[in-house]
């Protein structure tokens, strides 16, 4: 069973994989710049700027700077002033990336045809194994409430934000919260 499950998520980040790169190709983006995409994409209500993508992607700032400087050529990325400091911008998808990026793919066509009971399960199973790569050292950057100094829960059936201070449903779990702090 153990190895069943592997292959399976092994399969499905293969169909992820292939959808970035028919997102890329479509955009005409390196892979460098497509990732860059991804993760403005995956923060559109948070402040993404060059020095976070550098350290998500653990790359140079000069090489990340570089490449966002071409995406915002293309129309593609927007650059915005960092209100809470002048010297700095955050990025945002242009409307047209924004078109490409957010047609519904294959992935969300398969999971939203689940039933809640389903996406729950599925979603809880995945936050453990998300979880335990995080404490291995396997995912090197992860935001997720079950290691954040605010949740309070059993990581099954209880789960709490303390900062928010409310009960989170299993879908509010975050895997990628600009509020986290490591517990
Ligand atoms: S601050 Fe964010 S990561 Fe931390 S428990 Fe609350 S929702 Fe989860």
């Amino acid at each position: 069973m153990d190895r069943h499950l592997a292959a399976v998520l092994e399969r499905i980040g293969e169909v992820a994989r292939a959808e970035r790169w028919r997102e890329a190709a479509e955009l005409e983006l390196t892979p460098l710049q497509a990732r860059i995409m991804g993760l403005v994409a995956a923060h559109e209500e948070g402040a993404v700027g060059v020095v976070r993508i550098a350290t998500e992607l653990q790359l140079s700032r000069p090489t990340i700077s570089d490449s966002v400087a071409l995406l915002v050529s293309k129309g593609l990325l927007l650059r915005r002033p960092d209100p809470h400091d002048g010297r700095r911008h955050f990025l945002k998808l242009s409307a047209k990336a924004r078109r490409t990026l957010h047609v519904g793919s294959p992935l969300d066509v398969a999971v939203s045809g689940l039933n809640d009971r389903s996406k729950e399960g599925l979603f809880l199973g995945l936050m453990h194994v998300l979880h335990r790569l995080s404490t291995e050292g396997t995912v090197q950057v992860q935001r997720m409430c079950w290691t954040c100094v605010h949740y309070n829960g059993d990581r099954e059936r209880k789960h709490r934000c303390l900062l928010l201070q409310k009960a989170l449903a299993i879908g509010d779990l975050r895997s990628d919260c600009s509020e986290h702090e490591l517990a």
